[in-house]
């Protein structure tokens, strides 16, 4: 310009002049600065500069042009899942999983940054999740298999115990009835007894001691089936008077006998119940022998029903030997007779009432004792009534 200037009189004013004379100063100054074909400082604020190879020309960009431009080229190279690149001038703060320089542009860098949750860490969370669920697993399942063991060990236990206890009271308890029955045998064999009211006295006992033997039996049996859980009752509709007419024809004329003053008291209408029936006749008819073996000479017993608050309540009260108060829950307990002579002499074993309460849970019914030594007893028992 200064050159057509000098040689161009009338050349008219450039209004740019001292502008593109500025500019080239500049660039001239900084192109023996500039690094070739790099992207540089250019001093000026928010200016970059390029110089070709050659410094032939030198190129400016202001900072946010720069920047769209490398991003525009970020966002057409193939993004890849879950990973995102941005450009990161120079002096930015923030946190990137990794950065890079950049060849072209020296002190810009290149960052790496996750898209949602750190993958390292959600993966480190998930194993120590598993690690945790694992153990919780492993702890609950032998906590589970700890308490099946000990109640299976428990029952065993139970079971052994009670199968001792079940084999030495079998044992005892036929001991008796058997040598007095080979006892009246013998005698009656050996033919030392020619009286014969006396052979029919002797035969009535050996028929005593064998009913008495079959009882027990009886007991055990059904006891066993018990403690084996197969104790299956059938339930129907029941009539509480036939119930307790066959009990008390199962019980005998004991009931009827001289010193033996019996009363049945059933408040009608009786709701008709449901229920196994040859177990509920047993129920009556432990706790009728029960009172006829408890008593004295001079009995009196008593079998109430009546309907109550939607079930039947009997009650079989006698004047019998009773028992303290604290035995008044133990007596439903296998095996426990409170006076252990008298009740052996009476031919029990101490399996009677755990019979009746079994009997009675399993008909969803109850029953209580209340007794006082020297007066009496009293046994309730609660049966729902039919729906
Ligand atoms: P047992 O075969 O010995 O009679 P039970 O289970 O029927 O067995 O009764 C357990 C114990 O409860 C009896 O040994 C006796 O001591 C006591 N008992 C049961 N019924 C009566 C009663 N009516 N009066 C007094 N004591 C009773």
């Amino acid at each position: 310009m200064q050159q057509v200037r000098s040689v161009w009189t009338d050349c008219p004013e450039f209004t740019t002049f001292s502008a593109e004379e500025l500019a080239a100063g500049f660039v001239q100054s900084l192109a023996s600065q500039l690094a070739p074909g790099r992207i540089q400082p250019s001093g000026v604020n928010d200016l970059w500069a390029y110089a070709d190879p050659g410094k032939s020309f030198i190129a400016f960009f202001n900072e946010a042009r720069l920047l769209s431009v490398m991003e525009s080229a970020i966002a057409a190279s193939k993004a890849v899942n879950g990973i995102r690149l941005k450009v990161i001038p120079p002096g930015t703060e923030g946190s990137w999983v990794q950065s890079e320089k950049i060849d072209a542009v020296p002190s810009w860098n290149l960052a790496l940054f996750l898209n949602g949750e750190d993958p390292f860490q959600s993966a480190a969370r998930q194993k120590t999740a598993i690690y945790a669920w694992t153990g919780i697993l492993m702890a609950a399942a032998i906590v589970l298999l700890s308490i099946l063991l000990a109640a299976y060990l428990g029952r065993q236990m139970r079971l052994t115990r009670l199968k001792n206890d079940l084999i030495a009271t079998v044992s005892h308890e036929l001991k008796t009835p058997l040598a007095s029955m080979r006892l009246l045998v013998d005698t009656l064999r050996d033919g030392h007894c020619d009286n014969a009211q006396l052979v029919q006295e002797y035969l009535q006992m050996i028929s005593r001691e064998n009913a008495r033997l079959s009882s027990l039996i009886e007991d055990f049996l059904t006891f066993s089936r018990m403690e084996r859980n197969k104790a299956k009752f059938v339930h129907t509709h029941l009539k509480v008077d036939e119930i307790i007419d066959t009990a008390l024809e199962a019980v005998g004329n004991r009931l009827h006998a001289p010193g033996c003053r019996f009363k049945v008291d059933l408040k009608q209408p009786l709701p008709v119940i449901t229920g196994d029936r040859d177990a509920l006749i047993t129920v009556f008819v432990n706790l009728l022998d029960n009172a006829l073996k408890y008593t004295g000479e001079s009995k009196e017993i008593c079998l109430r029903g009546f309907a109550s608050n939607g079930s039947v309540c009997f009650q079989i009260e006698d004047n019998g030997i009773g028992f303290p108060r604290n035995a008044s829950k133990k007596i439903f307990e296998r095996f426990y007779q409170v006076d252990r002579t008298l009740s052996r002499r009476t031919g029990g074993c101490g399996l009677g009432l755990s019979i009746v309460q079994f009997i009675l849970s399993a008909h969803n019914g109850s029953i209580t004792a209340e007794s006082r030594p020297g007066k009496g007893s009293t046994f309730t028992v609660l049966l729902p009534a039919a729906e």
